[in-house]
């Protein structure tokens, strides 16, 4: 997908949905698309959860279904690839660049830095990297995972994102690739390590793409996944205004049982799964409580900055048992199938 000029397209994107609100939702032709199941290709399925844009406020109701054959949740009708670009866009959280939040400033980046370390660490208990290695990072956002093992190891780095980020500082060391996971040009059995730290759940063709990560992987080369669980207590706790429905960003929703199913029918084999990620659970719990209040208004970065930081001081006693609680997040790791 080319993304010639984000805050144009913002403003095509909240002008269409000025539009749909005002025709009580009647969205443009050609804005969403049906799909089928995305792990057995059934088209036989039942509602599930209908979800907001809680996260960024726009307007609309988006449908998540539950495959009748194999359970699969995802999104149907969803956002056609056209369309969604507009959703990613500068203020889209996870492709966060530098800004100004005060004297929250240091604490901000304290986490950010934090959330990459976390991601060194699961990555480093399957795979050691030296100068020889290579590492892909598929939904690299603005490259900073990739930077810090850069700067760390001497590996080499790869990025792949749909969004053109390449001109990010913390890109400036790696290759990029701009464009669909799948469509991008990388040779087979190239890399020791590949890594999807959210992105999986953002995939129009998740399936295309574990194969693509298991075609590119060296034959002792380590995949490492991370989404939203499904089957977690946040899940239970906030039903429709869960954090990791992330409406209409997350195409599909994954529990334990059909992500361990999705990596199987890619030719890859679990290594070790993990009932936590290294994006922080907290997260979960602060945004779910907030979306509750907020009803589908959209949060508001710089409102909720402060309490976010309170909030994780007086929840601290809870999140030290972070791994052990099924809180939001799950982990798997793979290798080529034998
Ligand atoms: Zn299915």
């Amino acid at each position: 997908m080319n993304v010639i000029d984000t805050a144009v397209e913002r403003e095509t994107c909240a002008a269409l949905a000025d539009v749909a609100q005002q025709r009580a939702f009647a969205w443009p032709a050609g804005f969403f698309e049906s799909v089928s199941c995305y792990l057995c290709g059934s088209t036989d399925a039942r509602p599930f959860v209908t979800a907001q844009d809680d996260l960024g406020g726009t307007p609309g109701d988006f449908h998540f279904v539950r495959c009748t054959r194999c359970d699969l949740a995802y999104q149907n009708p969803r956002v056609s690839l056209e369309h969604i670009g507009a959703y990613y866009d500068d203020t889209y959280i996870a492709h966060r660049k530098k800004r100004d939040w005060g004297f929250l400033t240091p604490l901000f980046e304290r986490a950010m830095n934090k959330l990459d370390a976390a991601k060194d660490h699961i990555a480093s208990r399957y795979v050691s990297l030296g100068a020889a290695s290579e590492v892909l990072d598929v939904g690299c956002a603005v490259g900073t995972f990739l930077d810090r093992l850069r700067r760390r190891s001497g590996a080499r780095v790869t990025g792949v994102d749909f969004k053109d980020l390449s001109a990010t500082p913390s890109l400036q060391g790696a290759e990029f690739h701009c464009g669909l996971f799948y469509e991008a040009d990388l040779a087979s059995d190239r890399f020791d390590l590949v890594t999807m730290w959210h992105f999986l759940e953002h995939d129009y063709d998740p399936l295309r793409s574990l194969e693509t990560a298991r075609r590119v992987l060296k034959p002792e080369g380590r995949l490492v996944i991370e989404v939203p669980r499904l089957d977690s207590r946040t899940f239970t706790w906030f039903g429709s205004r869960w954090p990791g429905l992330q409406a209409p960003q997350h195409t599909v929703l994954f529990d334990r049982d059909t992500l361990l199913r999705a990596v199987r029918r890619s030719g890859l084999e679990v290594v070790d799964y993990l009932p936590y990620g290294a994006f922080p659970a907290y997260f979960y719990l602060f945004t779910g409580a907030a979306f509750r209040l907020l009803k589908g208004r959209g949060l508001n970065l710089d409102k909720a900055i402060a309490p976010y930081f309170a909030g994780q001081i007086l929840l601290l006693p809870l999140l030290l048992f972070e791994k052990r609680l099924n809180l939001a997040m799950q982990t798997v790791v793979c290798r080529r199938a034998r």
